[in-house]
């Protein structure tokens, strides 16, 4: 399948280009000249999702945001549209829907924050940016052809769970995210070449930036 409109910057960052439009998500170390926004997807509040910085190279102040409610209420002076998980919405034409984003058995996202990963389908294919969460019941049921996964571990799901993941739902294309500052350089090559081996429908992006491997 044809992925050209996905660009991965840096992290959980990510650029889709939408009918023409710059939609970022949760854009992070913003390095260089990128486009300006037009739509902004954060998925939860912590510095490497929702991070000024690059929000304030990135975005105009025609840039719409889509946040779940706690994270809206960080970015105030914004056009932001409020959701909650779990719910279907529309911005700009896009359509798009939310997935709860939490820790299982961790205190880092707990599922009473509201904070959410996006199914937004892109003239019918469907793309799952996850956030940061755990491998969850209501992931299983995400029917999406471009799935994205943090494998990092720690804070989030690790390979192995995305591994489990991969075996129950289908998808056109396994995306790995959110490791390579966490795992450093020689732990991020092996957790791409172990989820190549078991995971055949893989696709580790090509970053548009060179990768930083710590995340201070
Ligand atoms: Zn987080």
């Amino acid at each position: 399948m044809n992925t050209d409109f996905i660009k991965w910057i840096e992290h959980a960052g990510f650029l889709l280009e939408i009918n023409g439009k710059n939609v970022y998500i949760d854009p992070f170390r913003i390095r260089g000249e990128l486009p300006k926004a037009d739509i902004v997807f954060i998925t939860h509040s912590h510095f490497d999702h929702m991070n000024e910085e690059a929000l304030a190279k990135v975005t105009t102040d025609k840039t719409r945001f889509v946040a779940p409610k706690e994270t809206a209420g960080k970015l105030q002076g914004r056009k932001v549209m409020e959701v909650e998980p779990g719910k279907s919405y529309e911005i700009e034409g896009i359509p798009f829907s939310t997935v709860p984003a939490y820790n299982v058995s961790k205190e880092f996202h707990p599922k009473a924050n509201g904070w959410v990963g996006y199914v937004i389908d892109v003239n019918g294919t469907k793309v799952y940016h996850p956030g940061d969460t755990d491998a969850t019941e209501e992931m299983k049921n995400v029917k999406a052809d471009v799935f994205m996964f943090p494998v990092g571990g720690h804070y989030t799901m690790d390979l192995n769970d995305a591994i489990k993941i991969a075996s129950v739902v289908h998808a056109q294309v396994f995306v790995p995210m959110h490791y390579r500052a966490l795992l450093g350089v020689e732990g991020a090559k092996k957790a791409e070449e172990e989820l190549r081996k078991k995971v055949k429908n893989t696709l580790v992006l090509e970053q548009i930036q060179e990768p930083y491997y710590t995340l201070q």
